[in-house]
């Protein structure tokens, strides 16, 4: 069989205000972005992909790093070769990379080449990664970003209407000083009532010894999992925390590539990995952090914060992500379903990703799954 060549590499840079300024611990939020890959063959096969923005990143960035320099290392290459590709990219570009923006860049071009053969294959990712663990996943509601006329009562209001949606599971934003986070997760554990799963993200805003004093504090309100309650740069703070209480510790969005999740696998310094698909690596890379992970029997929930063109990438490894121990009832990843504010999160995509009693279907067409509306493209990119 003669392969496929890459004829073309094209990254877009996406971004529309939001109505509501929101914020997180570290920032306030008027724009949403993505970066949008897009690799065409010789064969007339297109395949999708997406660079994550965290908070604030400009989409500027990872679209020249694209454009600029990953480009020119697949094009005339055959897709198929995906992994090959990864560790050539990695290779190039390691004496300014290894972490961070570059591996975000590497990790959209690597989702729309996972993209490129699933299509050609007629096949979805998950039946090209070892098939699906799960046909369905269950989704938590990312949420409860502070507007300016925040309260615990509008917080509450927020989480009604997440109960009413069908969602089962919600993760409330932390980190806004000590004595008030305690006070907010005792007064959402009793709105949301006793048999939701609470989780709390703090996004790096604490140190060792106040994110001890906030789970000790709130023992009582059983939260699932903490996420990023200290930097990423504090693997020791966070090696102490996860012996101190029964809340698992969580992070990996701020961590990149199989050699960055390594140290905290093996150094057992969290109980939930979340690399994210479109920032930490991509099908390929995120692949061998699941297997790192099972190799420690340790939970692996994937951040997810992008358009639909990452959600939809992400359900696809989702489906995939052995669990660890596998058993008749073993627990099991969750989908990370953002519902604050986005202008083109659902309109990017064609084929729905809908929400049925808390569970979101792995979507079954081809590469990620779902097609992409290229007016929208042209709409928001710059
Ligand atoms: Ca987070």
């Amino acid at each position: 069989m003669q392969g496929m060549k890459i004829t073309d590499v094209t990254a877009y840079a996406l971004k529309a205000p939001v109505e509501t300024e929101t914020c997180f611990s570290q920032a306030w939020i008027s724009l949403r972005s993505s970066v949008i890959i897009r690799i065409d063959t010789d064969e007339g096969v297109t395949g999708w992909g997406e660079s994550l923005c965290h908070g604030g990143q400009p989409p500027e960035m990872a679209k020249v790093i694209i454009t600029s320099w990953l480009k020119e290392l697949v094009i005339g290459r055959d897709p198929f070769d995906v992994e090959v590709l990864w560790e050539e990219m990695y290779n190039r570009t390691r004496p300014v990379g290894q972490a961070g923006i570059m591996i975000n860049a590497i990790s959209g071009v690597d989702i729309a080449l996972w993209d490129i053969i699933g299509k050609a294959l007629r096949q979805p990712i998950h039946r090209l990664i070892g098939g699906a663990f799960r046909k369905e996943v269950k989704a938590y509601a990312t949420g409860f970003y502070r507007s300016r006329d925040f309260t615990f009562e509008k917080a509450a209001g927020e989480a009604r209407g997440y109960l009413a949606q069908g969602f089962r599971a919600f993760k409330l934003k932390v980190g806004f000083g000590v004595e008030e986070d305690i006070a907010y997760i005792h007064a959402m554990r009793e709105a949301a009532g006793p048999d939701i799963c609470l989780m709390a993200d703090a996004n790096s805003a604490y140190n060792a010894a106040a994110a001890r004093r906030i789970l000790y504090e709130c023992r009582d309100a059983k939260l699932h999992f903490f996420e990023e309650p200290l930097a990423p740069e504090d693997i020791e703070g966070y090696k102490e925390l996860k012996t101190l209480s029964s809340t698992y510790i969580a992070a990996g969005e701020q961590i990149f590539g199989k050699t960055g999740f390594r140290r905290w696998i093996a150094g057992r310094a969290l109980d939930i990995l979340q690399p994210d698909l479109c920032s930490s690596g991509g099908i390929t890379e995120l692949k061998k952090i699941a297997a790192l992970a099972q190799a420690y029997n340790t939970m692996l929930i994937p951040h997810v914060w992008g358009s639909g063109i990452g959600l939809a990438a992400s359900l696809q490894f989702l489906a995939a992500i052995p669990p660890a121990p596998l058993c008749l009832r073993p627990l099991q990843p969750m989908l990370e379903y953002d519902q604050s504010e986005h202008p083109f999160r659902q309109d990017l995509i064609f084929g729905a990703i809908r929400m049925t009693d808390g569970f979101v279907k792995i979507p079954e067409e081809p590469g990620i799954g779902v097609g992409v509306n290229e007016d929208v493209i042209r709409r928001f990119s710059s």
